[in-house]
């Protein structure tokens, strides 16, 4: 039964006018620790019938009901509700009794639950503490490898820093030797280069030598005067010319004296009337030059030599082979 169904019932069990089965659900309910139903019951006066309950037990010398429950812990009861108080009170002692009982084995058992729990949780904290504590050694000992690693990643560093700073030097010392490699190097090619040089002006000089020595020995070998063109008075010079041969030899004496760094030019003025420059010279001290001319088409075309000043094409000496044919 619940609650709501026991309450009205309370009256007649604290009367003691309840049936047996009824009796025992409301001592149940109570048991159960029901604090609004047990401080009705002990709020009661024990044994009086409640209103409407039981009209038999009443006696006529009564009060009313809400006067005797009024009064019923300052007067006395009368005397013929003696025995049913007395049974009344019984049923409570016991109803109480169990309520202590229930309580306390209620308690017991709530303390027993708690201390489980606690004891439950205590392990559970104890396992989470060694966990951690785990958890920290291992940390510890990977930061150890780490500080290692470290270490070693440092010397590694420095090693080849001093790796690199070695090789900087080297390549330094390895670059002022290739420098000085290719200084000798130059030096020893403008050494061949200017044998080289003096090789070919030996060979020239020799080639020269025997073709002037080939011209002058050559039958019908003529001598062209060459003479000073105004307002030049004292030059003079001659041109030995063959006309089956492709050299002629220019002999000058008496040129005028030239500013520093210019030169005398030799002209040729050809049969078909062009024009061919020859080679450029300065004379010697006395104004005088000996100079081969090889003339690429040969001789027999030569028509005029010419010496000019080669700054201002000015004619200086002029000789000719053949007679110019229209001037
Ligand atoms: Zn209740």
């Amino acid at each position: 039964m619940t609650h709501d169904e026991l309450r009205p019932l309370l009256g007649a069990y604290a009367a003691g006018a309840l049936a047996e089965s009824a009796a025992e659900a409301v001592r149940a309910h109570l048991a159960s620790g029901c604090t609004e139903c047990l401080h009705d019951i002990f709020s009661r006066p024990v044994g009086l019938p409640r209103g409407g309950g039981d009209e038999s037990s009443r006696t006529a010398t009564e009060p009313p009901h809400d006067e005797a429950e009024r009064h019923a812990v300052h007067a006395p009861p009368p005397a013929p509700v003696r025995r049913g108080r007395r049974w009344g009170l019984a049923v409570t002692i016991v109803v109480l009794a169990l309520a202590l009982a229930t309580f306390a084995s209620w308690t017991i058992y709530d303390l027993r639950e708690r201390e489980a729990a606690r004891h439950a949780e205590a392990v559970r904290l104890a396992a989470r503490v060694s966990e951690l504590e785990a958890a920290r050694a291992e940390l510890a000992t990977r930061v150890d490898g780490l500080a290692h690693d470290r270490e070693a990643a440092r010397d590694e560093a420095t090693r080849q820093a001093e790796a690199v700073r070695a090789t900087a030097e080297e390549n330094a010392s390895l670059t002022a030797e290739l420098e000085a490699a290719r200084g000798r190097i130059a030096t020893l090619t403008r050494g061949v280069q200017r044998r080289d040089s003096e090789i070919a002006q030996l060979v020239t000089g020799v080639d020269e030598q025997r073709a002037v020595h080939d011209l002058a020995a050559t039958p019908g070998v003529e001598l062209v005067r060459l003479k000073p063109i105004a307002p030049v008075a004292d030059a003079g010079g001659h041109v030995l010319w063959h006309p089956a041969r492709d050299t002629i030899l220019l002999y000058a004496f008496d040129l005028p004296p030239l500013p520093e760094g210019n030169h005398y030019r030799v002209r040729l003025r050809l049969g078909d009337g062009r024009v061919e420059d020859g080679p450029v010279f300065r004379p010697g001290p006395r104004g005088d030059v000996a100079l081969p001319i090889r003339l690429t088409g040969g001789a027999a075309h030569l028509r005029e030599v010419q010496v000019v000043r080669d700054s201002t094409a000015e004619p200086v000496l002029a000789g000719q082979t053949r007679p110019l044919p229209s001037s």
